[in-house]
């Protein structure tokens, strides 16, 4: 008995921390090299946006957010007449634990309803859908907005005016001009509860939805 107690612990930790090492280990390979990128594409599934905004399926009071296979994505951009070297302009943004690559594309560039029609779903902003979201999708796809929000605000060299080119997996931009390598920042917030012991100050915006409140945050200003 004290032996499989002590055993089962260290064994389930080693199974779980494996995991999470081969994951990362997987992840840094796909940012470093475009042509495993590549193939993780041809395999891998994907979260569609337009203008930033996931698409999403309502199921019951529930907020979806389907993985598209590379397969459904083709034969999408195929009835669009777009070539399917649109792809590559996904960003990686995770992989499952069997190391199956997710991305995230916007595909802004096409009409919205006809996708939607067309994948029986709705592009729905995030902050509208996020609460009635599956616990897993809503971290994920607010990680995807991010880097394409990143994307689209870096398309050129600051220092040259040059366009940048994304890395595969888009983990970088590159000016090919001067070298520069460009990486996604992260921006510092502060969210605050103010409470006096039995209450709590929330407030709310009036484009939140009916009933959401929020408590107080803002960015950290570098100004002393
Ligand atoms: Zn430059």
């Amino acid at each position: 008995m004290i032996y499989q107690g002590v055993y089962r612990t260290p064994s389930l930790w080693c199974r779980l921390h494996s995991t999470y090492v081969r994951k990362m280990r997987y992840l840094f390979k796909l940012k470093e090299d475009d042509g495993i990128c590549r193939q993780a594409q041809n395999s891998g599934t994907f979260y569609l946006f337009h203008n930033l905004s996931p698409f999403v399926k309502k199921v019951g009071s529930k907020y979806l957010a389907p993985q598209i296979s590379v397969a459904e994505m083709k034969s999408m951009l195929g009835k669009f007449k777009q070539n399917e070297q649109m792809i590559e302009d996904s960003v990686l943004i995770g992989c499952s634990d069997e190391c199956m690559a997710y991305f995230a594309l916007d595909l802004g560039s096409l009409e919205k309803s006809v996708i939607e029609s067309e994948l029986r779903g709705s592009f729905t902003e995030l902050r509208k859908a996020f609460f009635q979201l599956d616990g897993k999708d809503a971290p994920l796809l607010s990680s995807a907005q991010a880097l394409l929000r990143w994307h689209d605000t870096h398309q050129y060299c600051s220092k040259t005016g040059q366009p940048t080119q994304k890395n595969l997996a888009g983990s970088k931009r590159v000016c090919h001009t001067n070298g520069i390598i460009y990486y996604p920042q992260m921006s510092p917030v502060v969210i605050t509860l103010v409470s006096d012991g039995s209450r709590c100050l929330l407030a709310r915006q009036a484009s939140f939805p009916k009933g959401m409140y929020s408590a107080l945050a803002g960015f950290c200003d570098v100004a002393p």
